[in-house]
Order: structure tokens, then C-alpha cells, then sequence
């Protein structure tokens, strides 16, 4: 039996690389954080972020002082607001993600037939918006694989 262990991970685990689709190619393309290393607590999330495309060669970079989500549903990135790469519908929502690794925590979830979960945690919030409005597992590990 599969075991799902919540290690604590929130959304803002994934957040230093976002795998998005460059708006000038449409390739697969990246943003992010130019300095990983920095120990602030709050620096992680509003640390200079760099786009760019190997597809096309196009960049740019980011670095100012907050963060704006866009309101409508669209999966986007936080810094640039450009669609994500890994995205699907499902069940009438999108189900998203923002990089591999975010990926495969969706889909280790998922698969898990036991998750052990932390009680105190906020995980909806962390596994895209689709997660936990949808009732049917089976439903969305088939959507997740299907990145
Ligand atoms: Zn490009």
C-alpha cells in the first residue's frame, strides 16, 4: 500500500521555479528565483525572479515589492502572469501545478491509498484548486498523469 506522508509543504514550497508557456513561442519555459539561497524569511517569496525561454531566447526579470494574483482562474504564475505549463481540467475546475516537484506531491497524494496528514495543516491550499472540491481520487490521478 502506498503511503502518502505530509511532510508540511505548502504552496509557497514550490514557488522558486514555475514552469510556464512563454507568451512569445508558446514553449515550455521557466521563471525563477534568481537567489535561492537567502535565509529571510519572507525574501523566498519576493525574491528577483528571472523568465525565460530556451525556445525562443526571450527573458525578463522581476523584482518588486508584492505580489499580485490575477483574479480570474486562469493558472498563471504569480510574477509575470503567464499561463502555467502544467495545467488540465478537471471535473469542471483546472487542476494545476506549478512545477515537477509540485507535480509529483500531487501525484504521490493522489496515488496514496494512506495519507497521513497533519491535522493542523492547511493542505488545500497546496495541491491546486481542484484537489479538494473533488471527491473522486481516481478522477484526479488520471488528470495528473496525464501532464
Ligand atoms: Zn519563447
Amino acid at each position: 500500500m502506498e503511503r502518502f506522508k505530509d511532510s508540511g509543504e505548502t504552496i509557497y514550497s514550490f514557488q522558486d521555479e514555475f514552469l510556464v508557456q512563454c507568451p512569445r513561442c508558446q514553449a515550455c519555459a521557466i521563471v525563477r528565483r534568481l537567489d535561492p539561497h537567502t535565509t529571510d524569511l519572507f525574501a523566498p517569496l519576493f525574491a528577483p525572479r528571472r523568465f525565460s525561454c530556451k525556445g525562443c531566447g526571450a527573458s525578463k526579470d522581476w523584482a518588486e515589492k508584492e505580489i499580485r494574483r490575477s483574479s480570474h482562474n486562469e493558472p498563471t504564475d504569480d510574477y509575470f502572469h503567464y499561463a502555467l505549463w502544467l495545467q488540465a481540467p478537471c471535473c469542471g475546475e483546472v487542476l494545476w501545478a506549478c512545477n515537477l516537484q509540485h507535480l509529483e506531491f500531487i501525484e504521490s497524494f493522489v496515488r496514496a491509498e494512506l495519507r497521513e496528514r497533519r491535522p493542523d495543516s492547511k493542505f488545500g491550499c497546496r495541491i491546486g484548486v481542484c484537489s479538494l472540491a473533488c471527491q473522486n481520487g481516481c478522477n484526479l490521478a488520471r488528470t495528473a498523469t496525464k501532464f
